[in-house]
């Protein structure tokens, strides 16, 4: 769980013919992005890495990522901490034009000009990537959601209403 294992840039071509791992963990203040949306920058991503070339010759990164992402709850407004774990393989590409070859359960990556990737912003992206729409306590740990329960259906306010909902909560 050495920080300082993670390099800034990776060829990810050399790392999977060599069927490299990079794991470790990741202060969520190293992604300034995903920073933005939380509810305090505490806290670290446990991430996994595996690089491969797979049968059909394609650079393939195993992506694995768990989290406790401190979130404001839309619903009655407090931090809580999402819990996230996701799985995803990436895979670089040079340009545009080689995305449609590449097999549908691999997600494109660019790789930059020298042909690296960056770790930290895979992280970073995947971790966007998964964030709830909105983010919200599940139903038994909320105290507004008893509150609410009655009116309309928990679907309907979280994805057509949560703007109504804050303004009730003031
Ligand atoms: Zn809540």
């Amino acid at each position: 769980m050495n920080k300082l294992a993670l390099p800034i840039k990776i060829d990810p071509l050399s790392y999977a013919r060599a069927s490299r791992q990079v794991k470790g963990s990741l202060e969520f203040s190293a992604m300034p992005r995903l920073v933005e949306v939380l509810a305090d920058k505490q806290g670290e991503a446990q991430f996994e890495l595996n690089f491969k070339v797979d049968e059909e010759g394609f650079v393939v990164i195993g992506v694995s990522v768990e989290a406790a992402l401190p979130l404001i709850c839309q619903r009655c407004l407090k931090a809580y901490l999402h819990k996230l774990t996701l799985n995803s393989e990436l895979s670089p590409v040079t340009d545009e034009a080689k995305v449609k070859d590449l097999p549908s359960r691999y997600e494109a990556w660019p790789l930059s000009e020298e042909q690296t990737i960056s770790p930290i912003e895979i992280l970073e992206e995947e971790l966007l990537l998964n964030l709830p729409l909105v983010p919200m306590h599940s139903q038994a740990d909320c105290s507004a959601a008893k509150l609410l329960a009655n009116s309309t259906s928990e679907k309907e306010q979280a994805t057509h209403k949560p703007f109504e909902i804050l303004k009730k909560l003031k």
